[in-house]
């Protein structure tokens, strides 16, 4: 008899599950909906995305991990009870190993409150990892050896540089300037020079659509509408991709000088192995236009894009409980 162990990629905007042996087989936006009046879940994931910005007074569509800090404990636990129980892992054959990534700057109580809600909904052992360690390993970086391996992961509400080497991580840095802040830039932007209202699915769309982070990179334009704030009714505008290429300048900035900074520390062994290997991006944020030109012309080393960068994580867990046996002896009981 066989356990199939779970990996979850717990993120601050997606939610992804790996079952050994299956794959990735959920993949969710991490948004609850919940009606305040009746204090009641009314969905969770994609249904529940497709509610932001679009509900009546006594509904809220949540986003509880945005900021990269569990921001309400109650619904993260929730939802990551939904999830797992649409896994049905009850009716697995034996109960489940549980590996989970969560932001890097939770608090230990918070830590132990995800580890109870995986136990609650049916896994015998729950392991707790740090997601820039196992986004390097999704990426298929062997950061078992004596090497140094840097990645950056952009998600949704934080961004994680580290460089690992024999399996932990050397030197790192987290900050909350992610692909949330970038959409809430652009939001301002729009706001500023038209005069026009968007919500933060628009702004997110620009971004992706029309958006760059390197200068000239790219150039192509976009309609979109929002409510203008003068006369309070519809309306239509053209953005262009040097456009957002400036709102998003000075925030891109910050994630250029964290991963400066983390190289900046970094013994110099590992550097000299930076440079052979390149920094690995991963993340939603890894498919920012322009972010690896940007990022090799700032730290001077070749930049990669992880093949599926938003998958990372999640093939990584999958890669992790597959070798957690044969790894050097740490305390994952
Ligand atoms: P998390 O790990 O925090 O859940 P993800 O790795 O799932 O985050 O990445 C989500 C972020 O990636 C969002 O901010 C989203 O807007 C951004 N993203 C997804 N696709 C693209 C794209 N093609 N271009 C730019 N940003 C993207
Ligand atoms: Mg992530």
């Amino acid at each position: 008899m066989f356990a199939r162990d779970i990996g979850i990629d717990l993120g601050t905007a997606n939610v992804l599950i790996h079952v050994k042996g299956k794959g990735i087989i959920l993949n969710e936006p991490s948004v609850v909906a919940i009606d305040r009046q009746l204090e009641k879940v009314l969905a969770v994931g994609e249904e529940a995305r497709r509610m932001v910005g679009r509900t009546p007074g006594n509904i809220s569509a949540i986003r509880p991990l945005k900021d990269g800090v569990i921001a309400n404990f109650e619904i993260t636990e929730a939802m990551l009870k939904h999830f797992i129980n649409k896994l049905d892992v009850k009716g697995f054959l034996s109960k489940p190993r549980i590996l989970i990534c969560c932001p890097t700057n939770i608090t230990s109580v918070e830590q132990k409150a995800i580890r109870e809600a995986a136990m609650k909904s049916g896994g015998k052992k729950v392991i707790l990892e740090e997601e820039p360690k196992i986004a390097a390993i999704g990426a298929g970086m062997d950061i078992f050896q004596p090497s140094g391996n840097m990645v950056v992961d952009i998600g949704g509400g934080t961004t994680d540089v580290a460089v690992l080497s024999m399996g932990e991580i050397v030197t790192s840095s987290s900050l909350k300037m992610a692909g949330d802040k970038l959409d809430m830039e652009i939001l301002q932007y729009i706001k500023r020079e038209y005069k026009l209202l968007i919500g933060e699915r628009t702004a997110e769309d620009i971004k992706i659509s029309v958006g760059t982070v390197f200068p000239g990179a790219r150039n192509e334009e976009i309609d979109i509408r929002g409510r203008d704030m003068v006369s309070g009714l519809p309306r239509t505008i053209t953005v262009r991709s040097e456009e957002i290429e400036k709102a998003l300048h000075e925030s891109v900035a910050l994630i250029v000088q964290a991963s400066k900074s983390v190289l900046e520390r970094t013994p110099p062994e590992l550097s000299a192995d930076i440079i052979d290997r390149g920094v690995i991006l991963t993340g939603g944020g890894a498919l920012l236009h322009g972010i690896d030109q940007l990022l090799s012309d700032e730290l001077k080393v070749p930049v990669l894009i992880a093949e599926n960068p938003m998958e990372c994580v999640a093939i990584g867990t999958g890669i992790m409980l597959e070798n957690l046996d044969k790894l050097p002896v740490r305390n994952y009981s």
